[in-house]
């Protein structure tokens, strides 16, 4: 049964845009655009998620988040046409589960929403997912911590996508310049370590106080939340 999604949202434009991403990666989707259904049709389908418009003809969004916290637990990510009004809602505690700021990328909302199903999933269940928003789209080379973009070099992208996809694994330098350069071009111990300093760097830049690519004294480094 491929999960629900429920898509609240009055700019059909964007609705649509977003059902399109959410079927392309084999979910089942439903759009409202106006307020005063959301609440009904909640409770008769159970949705595996409720992407939230906050702006909305009938009932806004932080009312509609609400009430459905009255009856449910579903995961609830709310989209605002503002950043300012993050923070706003935020201090509200409305109980929604993630927030995303228009124009967004699509790719990233369904990233997002893959993020608390993973959450979610008590085979998978590692808190540490929640608290790492770091999102890296292999195919367009784009790196966000936060919604920040990290502006990667193309070296510096695939050397975090090589950590970041085996978590806690130990890789060598030598390991890392065979997987970098695949035309075993002569590069020293000392690039990849200039790499993995500017890596860091532009990590803590974009807010990523917690180190997660660690050096391994004598071997070389891991990703590890
Ligand atoms: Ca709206």
């Amino acid at each position: 049964m491929p999960k629900h999604i429920l898509i609240v949202e009055d700019e059909l434009k964007i609705a649509n845009l977003l059902e399109n991403y959410f079927q392309a990666s084999h979910y089942q989707t439903t759009i409202i655009d106006e307020g005063t259904q959301v609440i009904d049709w909640v409770r008769h389908h159970e949705p595996a998620l409720i992407l939230l418009d906050l702006m909305l003809p009938g009932k806004d969004g932080i009312d509609i988040c609400h009430e459905i916290r009255q009856f449910s637990n579903v995961p609830i990510i709310m989209i605002t046409a503002r950043v300012e009004e993050i923070d706003r809602i935020i201090g509200l505690e409305i109980g929604a589960d993630d927030y995303i700021c228009k124009p967004f990328s699509p790719r990233e909302v369904v990233a997002r929403a893959k993020v608390i199903f993973r959450r979610l999933d008590p085979l998978l269940n590692n808190e540490q997912i929640q608290k790492l928003p770091l999102f890296l789209d292999e195919e367009t080379y784009i790196a966000n911590f936060n919604q920040t973009q990290l502006d990667l070099t193309p070296v510096e992208f695939r050397l975090l996508i090589i950590l970041h996809n085996m978590p806690g694994k130990v890789f060598s330098r030598e390991q890392l310049m065979n997987a970098l350069y695949e035309d075993h071009r002569i590069v020293t111990d000392r690039t990849i370590d200039s790499h993995i300093r500017n890596l860091r760097k532009k990590l803590h830049h974009a807010g990523c106080t917690d180190e997660i690519i660690h050096s391994v004294y004598g071997v070389g480094y891991k990703y590890e939340l």
